[in-house]
């Protein structure tokens, strides 16, 4: 099949100084085979793939987006400003027309870290993807924005990150939480009460192949893009899915992943997780680089793949069918749900446990947001974890309505240090960050 060449950039960031311990499975020879593995198949001898540096992001890029307890210097190391400066450096090259998509292979990786950030949980301790996203809107303007999460686990921070976005359209993808960390992403997390449907999980069962993947990219992701109309689509380009994957139960492969890729046509793909290091990330990488160059991807097979052992059972293919009606229902219903959801609510509240597994701390927090008809709506957040930080924190939306905004700085200017460690101003709109 001959297609249209497109300009590609890719930006490869190892982070050969940063590991959680030597064993573990998040470490950097997850990068270093692939990158092996794209120099041998001479992919960047190819005229429309071309290579760029990753920048290095600064503390603005991720007060714009966290409240990091106290402050991100505490949370963060330089290879997390490596790693989102990689996916600006990518989100840059497209935004200014140098390229038409861009793959940020970097790590660490970011889809579990939430929006207040007590240290690290699922190898992340700051969203890169949502860094990256409020880079842009910042730099160029407003813009709809479809996040679709491919990675194998629920992409729970960056749901949290936008549960009260409107224009933020998260969808994930991801093995059955009931059967993986973080044990979250079913159909009835939807988003906040200003932003129904746009949050949207998909969870699929143990042993999902390609067929099952692919089934929920034609009925279900791809129809409801039409409809949300975004002018950038990103992918977390997670490839624990696959089915030599050490910690996950998935059977998806390198040509699936190609082929969802080139299906779906992302502006910005960005790695999140995958640690079948050797087996599966080289061969995975090399399809998603050259489905987004426009170039053939049909000969990308790992060594060892068998269609018979992987496929999915006919259960299975019932299951994924049912579920996609489902889903696609649920989104076809979102302003009738608002409707129940609210009733006469002024404010709606949400209490939240968060473990931070990697770091083994305990957070309760509550969430309030104002319900708004014009934006997002005025966020609070009350959080304390077990470090002994309690921390409160006001969320001025991006295209926040005047309304909102006043009483988000009335709060702010109300609320004092008696009861908190530390309280937060974080103004999306105006990019202002302010701590007392
Ligand atoms: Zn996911
Ligand atoms: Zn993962
Ligand atoms: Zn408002």
């Amino acid at each position: 099949m001959l297609k249209k060449e497109r300009k590609t950039g890719l930006i490869f960031f190892p982070a050969f100084d940063w590991a959680i311990s030597p064993t573990h499975p998040e470490r950097e020879e997850r990068l270093l085979y692939t990158q092996d593995q794209v120099f041998e198949e001479g992919l960047l001898d190819f005229d429309n793939i071309i290579e760029f540096k990753p920048g290095v992001a600064v503390d603005d890029d991720i007060n714009r987006v966290h409240i990091c307890v106290p402050d991100t210097r505490s949370v963060i190391t330089e290879s997390h400003l490596i790693s989102a400066g990689g996916a600006i450096t990518a989100a840059e090259k497209v935004m200014k027309g140098e390229v038409d998509n861009a793959f940020a292979l970097v790590r660490p990786p970011g889809h579990h870290a939430m929006l207040v950030v007590h240290g690290a949980r699922g190898f992340c301790n700051v969203n890169i993807e949502a860094i990256m996203i409020e880079y842009i809107r910042k730099h160029y303007g407003p813009q709809r924005v479809a996040i679709i999460d491919t990675d194998c686990h629920h992409g729970d921070g960056t749901q949290d990150i936008y549960w009260n976005d409107p224009n933020t359209l998260c969808i994930s993808i991801h093995q059955d939480g009931t059967t993986l960390y973080p044990g979250t992403g079913f159909h009835r997390e939807f988003g906040g009460p200003n932003a129904l449907g746009a949050t949207i999980n998909i969870p699929l069962p143990p042993r999902t192949s390609d067929e099952g993947f692919l089934y929920i990219l034609d009925h279900v992701i791809l129809p409801i893009l039409d409809e949300f109309k975004p002018d950038l689509v990103i992918n977390s380009a997670g490839q624990d899915n696959h089915y030599s994957d050490p910690i996950t139960d998935m059977r998806f492969t390198a040509q699936g992943y190609a082929l969802l890729n080139d299906r779906l046509s992302p502006h910005i793909a960005v790695l999140e997780g995958g640690y079948s290091i050797e087996k599966a990330l080289p061969y995975v990488n090399v399809g998603i680089i050259l489905a987004m160059a426009g170039l053939d991807y049909s000969n990308v097979r790992e060594p060892d793949y068998d269609p018979l052992t992987i496929r999915q059972s006919d259960e299975i293919s019932r299951y994924v069918e049912k579920e996609a009606a489902e889903i696609y229902t649920l989104w076809g219903k979102r302003d009738l749900m608002r409707e129940k959801l609210i009733g006469n609510a002024e404010y709606v509240r949400r209490k939240k446990p968060i473990y931070y597994d990697t770091d083994g701390i305990s957070e309760q927090q509550e969430e309030t947001v104002r319900v708004c008809n014009d934006c997002g709506g005025i966020v609070t957040i009350d959080s304390a974890a077990d470090t002994g930080n309690r921390i409160f924190a006001v969320i001025i939306p991006g295209q926040s309505c005047p309304a909102c905004r006043a009483k988000g700085e009335e709060i702010y200017t109300s609320t004092g240090k008696d009861k908190y460690n530390y309280v937060y101003l974080q103004d999306r709109e105006r990019d202002i960050f302010l701590v007392k």
